[in-house]
């Protein structure tokens, strides 16, 4: 059962108010992760092992079962090289080339939550799972396809060329069914061609929270971006109403991303 199949179960349960845990930079790798024994063929393991990897992110203080059942749903061993398949369920950052890595699950189930909460003051609970979402930074395509389950349409972008094409590869079934688009472009201010959307993530950091977005989201849609030079935070700003000229931002904690770069990298 994928996660939009349990929607409505997850609409009818009861919602646990609990306060999002805070997390630092060091912390973002599980010091104590057991290590997943590997496989030979993490494609037969990877059911086990990603039931291993919800058991972890539960403990950390992710509650929110429709990001939990996209975690569920998604074999992260696809989104990496072969090399690295026996550590794909493991909760850190891999190595996907071009100095650039695959995000954590526990990064991407954080902020996906903590979009999910904020979205949730403007939008009713069947709205939340048909949202229209940025994602700039798209890496191998894995957080990309975990939006896409948990919102309905994701537009994504990508700055290298090589990844852009294997994020095509990565995500062709999700692609096939129309409600995921992948571009070869700089995302560093946005991308007009699916705006106004009601979120937009970005997957690397930027020096200064892009308040110049505030025309390419919706009423109550949120920005998220990991901000600031040498120490980041992570910030989360909703643009509270069409008159709003900036947006009101919620600072979360200390997180380490790779930067956003400018222009396009063709090999
Ligand atoms: N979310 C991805 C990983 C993101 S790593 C995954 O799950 O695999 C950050 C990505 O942002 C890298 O692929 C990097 O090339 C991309 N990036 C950096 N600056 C960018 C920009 N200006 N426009 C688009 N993508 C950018």
């Amino acid at each position: 059962m994928g996660a939009k199949d349990k929607i409505s179960r997850a609409i009818l349960a009861k919602e646990n108010p609990t306060l999002l845990p805070r997390w630092g930079a060091r912390a973002l790798i599980e010091p104590e992760a057991e290590k997943e024994k590997s496989s030979s063929n993490p494609g037969l393991a990877s059911h086990t092992l990603r039931k291993k990897l919800i058991g972890r992110l539960k403990k950390r203080g992710i509650v929110d079962e429709i990001v939990i059942d996209a975690i569920g749903s998604v074999a992260r061993h696809q989104f990496v090289d072969s090399a690295l398949a026996s550590m794909a369920y493991e909760d850190v950052a891999l190595p996907i080339g071009f100095g650039q890595t695959i995000s954590q699950p526990f990064v991407v189930a954080k902020t996906i939550s903590i979009v999910r909460e904020l979205l949730s003051k403007t939008r009713s609970r069947e709205e939340l799972v048909q949202q229209n979402i940025l994602e700039v930074g798209c890496g191998s395509g894995y957080q990309a396809s975990i939006l896409l389950e948990c919102f309905g349409s994701v537009t994504s972008v990508e700055r290298i060329y090589p990844l852009y094409k294997k994020a095509l590869q990565n995500c062709d079934q999700y692609i096939g069914q129309g409600k995921l688009q992948i571009n070869f472009f700089d995302g560093k201010c946005g991308f007009t061609d699916g705006a106004p959307y009601d979120a937009i993530f970005f997957s690397a950091s930027l020096e200064k929270f892009p308040n110049q977005l505030i025309n390419q989201v919706k009423d109550g849609g949120v920005v998220l971006s990991p901000t600031g030079k040498g120490l980041q935070y992570l910030l989360a700003g909703t643009k509270e109403s069409s008159s709003c000229s900036s947006f009101s931002i919620s600072r979360y904690d200390v997180v380490s991303y790779v930067p956003i770069l400018e222009g396009l990298e063709r090999s």
